[in-house]
């Protein structure tokens, strides 16, 4: 039998989303929080999670966590969604809205996760590029969406990988203009502190997302939607009954009653950044670019294939992103312990100079 003849064209025609696995001895690549959890947190957490029934299926919908993150943000529980990560819901989004023909408007560079999601899911993906300073270029977005209307836009605020937060009254135009829903995906909120809550009961075609991944929670895999009611109510009908599985739940009603110690942590890696981006600037050849989130975009004069390959040889992971044109050299480390950035200046500023 021919399998991948009867495998849709969307799918045969990409690349299974491939994350490095190589052993290292500093992981600066997928902008993970460094620090572990506080001791006595980790016993209570150890507690809560012994006392959840695995015989069970977990709670259907997450209804109890949706009404305390919605009371969190200051919005109505009928505006919440959780996911298995925000992965999931971005993943939600694709399918509900991808109508025959439907485009998807994405700016480049940007978290490849809405391109896969979007292509899976069957949708054409309108990919316009940044401009110069990696920030929206309007007009082209503009254009882009005169001549193919997107049901859905994607907005990563701050950018993955590149760091910036756009222009935030670019964005504005763009929710004024835009035909479709627009995500602002503000994965990184715990690192930049903006926000565009204040502003759903303004747009109707709002979306925000957030996770817990990047504060702290990677492994449990929380992600947050929030938008407007009548959104909520259809994407509730794609998603998986039990998609947060009960140590996850378990998880997230833990972040909530912790929240604080998350958010101390958060401060920190904020102070840790502002000392890894002066020491990186200090560097002969290593331009970093100011960045909003927990990780710093960076371009090296320097072989980048190289650079990457040699950090890697002495157990140091970042992200290598160098291609040709405006990503030339380009390369994403991970906001990591004061000693794991040490290290990686000094390896980085050893190889540069070797
Ligand atoms: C990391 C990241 C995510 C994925 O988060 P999960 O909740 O772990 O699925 C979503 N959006 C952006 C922009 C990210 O960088």
């Amino acid at each position: 039998m021919d399998i991948r003849a009867l495998i849709r064209e969307e799918v045969l025609a990409q690349e299974a989303y491939s994350v490095e696995t190589a052993p290292c001895r500093i992981k600066l690549d997928a902008n993970e929080n460094p620090l572990a959890i506080p001791a006595e947190l980790r016993k209570k957490f150890a507690t809560l999670l012994a006392s959840v029934p695995l015989n069970r299926y977990p709670e259907a919908g997450s209804v109890a966590l949706t009404a305390r993150f919605a009371a969190a943000f200051g919005v109505g529980e009928d505006q919440v969604l959780l996911g298995n990560g925000s992965d999931e819901l971005i993943q939600i989004l694709c399918a509900a809205l991808a109508r025959p023909g439907a485009e998807v408007m994405i700016p480049v560079p940007t978290f490849v996760m809405y391109r896969i999601s979007a292509q899976n899911a069957g949708c054409r993906v309108e990919a316009v590029p940044l401009d110069g300073a990696f920030d929206l270029d309007l007009e082209a977005m503009r254009e882009r969406m005169a001549a193919h209307p997107p049901v859905l836009t994607f907005l990563a605020w701050p950018n993955n990988p590149t760091g910036n937060c756009f222009t935030p009254e670019k964005i504005e135009t763009i929710l004024n203009e835009a035909p479709g829903i627009v995500v602002v995906d503000e994965a990184y909120f715990h690192f930049s502190g903006k926000t565009f809550l204040p502003l759903l009961g303004r747009y109707e075609n709002l979306v925000i997302l957030r996770t817990l991944s990047k504060v702290g929670l990677a492994a449990m895999r929380i992600g947050l939607l929030i938008g407007p009611p009548g959104l909520v109510h259809e994407l509730r009908k794609v998603r998986l009954p039990y998609n947060i599985n009960a140590l996850s739940q378990a998880a997230a009603g833990f972040y909530l009653d912790e929240e604080e110690a998350f958010l101390k942590q958060a401060r920190k890696i904020r102070r840790h950044r502002g000392e890894l981006f002066a020491a990186m600037e200090a560097l002969t050849g290593i331009h970093p670019r100011p960045t909003d989130a927990n990780f710093i975009f960076f371009s090296c004069d320097f072989d980048a294939d190289r650079v990457y390959k040699s950090l890697m040889e002495r157990g140091i992971l970042i992200k290598n992103l160098s291609a040709p044109g405006t990503m030339k050299g380009a390369m994403r480390v991970t906001v990591g312990t004061s000693e794991e950035n040490r290290q990686f200046i000094e390896v980085l500023r050893d190889i540069i100079s070797g």
